[in-house]
């Protein structure tokens, strides 16, 4: 089972997991170019992507999910909440490619347990994917967590997390206005560098060896920033980056580490 993302920032994310005979893609944010021309680099066929599994509606995550299915027939697969407002922005689909789903359900060789996140969307939904014993999860745009949310991901060997921005750099700013700060920083918005944090102290606890900091704003964090922050944060809590979790950050605009689960 191999993880990568294709991309990952408040301006467009995509995800990709595969083995040998098929693969699945959480959210494609990103244009069908760029969303072809990294699949080429992975040695992956777009032909082989079962599914577009989509989080939620914003267009950082659906902008390229329509193109991409009616160019490769791709299966698009969206929780009953929340598929009205991803078909609204996603244009014409072939109705035999759009699956609702209510509960956890099977691809291929993956398990999938959906699980929904507090975010200003209609439905807003994390993941859990597991193929025999290897599970990786992904979590991203919340505005908090607590424990039901993050028990979703227990056994995971790899989580995908949000890191979204600085607390500093968000308050700061004078390029967001008052709410659009409230937005984000709120119970609905998504998670800090410190939030984040805090998050990767409980997975540690819990056994996950693995994180991938994901989303971070391009106007309110710095990968550099964001590192350090949560490094210093969780070492504080006594959990060593690099001894009892490896943290890695993923690019904007580009591909991130390639995981392998064996
Ligand atoms: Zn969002
Ligand atoms: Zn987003």
């Amino acid at each position: 089972m191999k993880v990568c993302m294709l991309a990952s920032s408040s301006k467009g994310n995509c995800t990709l997991i595969w083995d040998d005979k098929s693969a699945i893609m959480i959210d494609c944010g990103i244009s069908l170019k760029e969303t072809e021309n990294r699949m080429e680099i992975l040695g992956v066929d777009p032909h082989s992507v079962s599914a577009i599994l989509v989080t939620h509606e914003h267009s950082d995550h659906t902008k390229g999910v329509g193109m991409f299915a009616r160019k490769y027939g791709t299966k698009i697969y969206a929780h009953a909440d929340g598929v009205d407002a991803i078909l609204e922005k996603i244009g014409k689909v072939n109705t035999n490619l759009v699956v609702e789903y209510f509960s956890d359900f099977a691809i291929d060789n993956y398990h999938i347990h959906a699980f929904k996140l507090p975010h200003d969307s209609i439905c807003c939904v994390g993941y859990t994917i597991k193929e025999n014993d290897k599970q990786i999860s992904i979590m991203t745009d919340l505005g908090y967590t607590n424990d039901d949310i993050i028990k979703n991901v227990f056994g995971s060997r790899l989580v995908i997390l949000e890191a979204n921005y600085d607390e500093k750099m968000l308050r700061e700013s004078t390029k967001y206005s008052f709410a659009l700060k409230n937005r984000i920083g709120g119970r609905f918005g998504h998670l800090s560098n410190k939030d984040s944090a805090d998050v990767i102290c409980k997975l540690a606890c819990a056994g996950v060896k693995q994180i991938l900091l994901a989303h971070l704003s391009e106007e309110n964090n710095t990968p550099d920033l964001c590192y350090k922050s949560v490094c210093d944060r969780v070492a504080s809590q006594g959990v060593t980056p690099g001894v009892n979790i490896m943290i890695d950050i993923a690019k904007a605009h580009d591909i991130s580490t390639l995981f392998t689960l064996k």
